[in-house]
């Protein structure tokens, strides 16, 4: 299994705020290259599939609702030790506990609209890379 990959997609809170260019080039910035990028927006089905590990947790329905509610960016990014190094460029989920200088610290208001997703682990790098992107378009 790759380690050096991870999944992202800058959410519809920081698209509408228009944050897209800011975001990728702090991504850049911090050494991840572009694998695979797309510009979509979720339905309730794709949103419900992608999210279905949330499925028992109180705030599944309001974070379907928000991923659906405008386009996304959808994104395989590399770099060594991707996975956890991404998590620090994206800071906490709740972006008041979110490190100065993070995205989520940056580009997000609230625990929900938190700007951006970065996968938690390796294997789910690999799942949620796969469940947007064929191998014909990663580069
Ligand atoms: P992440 O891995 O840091 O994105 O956080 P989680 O995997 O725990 O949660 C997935 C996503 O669900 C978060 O990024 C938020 O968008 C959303 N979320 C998490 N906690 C809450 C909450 O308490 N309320 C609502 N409305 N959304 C939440
Ligand atoms: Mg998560």
């Amino acid at each position: 299994m790759a380690t050096n990959r991870t999944f992202t997609m800058i959410k519809p809170d920081a698209v509408a705020n228009g944050h897209i260019g800011a975001i990728l080039n702090d991504i850049i910035a911090d050494g991840f290259r572009i694998v695979a990028m797309k510009y979509i927006q979720l339905t309730k089905k794709t949103a419900g599939d992608f999210y279905a590990v949330h499925k028992e947790r109180p705030f599944y329905g309001e974070l379907v609702n928000f991923m659906t509610s405008g386009p996304i960016v959808a994104a395989i990014l590399e770099k060594d030790n991707a996975v956890e190094d991404f998590r620090k460029l994206i800071g906490a989920t709740n972006p008041a506990e979110a490190a100065e200088g993070t995205i989520r610290n940056k580009y997000a208001k609230s625990i929900d609209a938190n700007a951006v997703h970065g996968s938690d682990s390796n294997e789910n790098a690999e799942i949620e890379s796969n469940f947007f992107f064929s191998q014909f378009e990663r580069f």
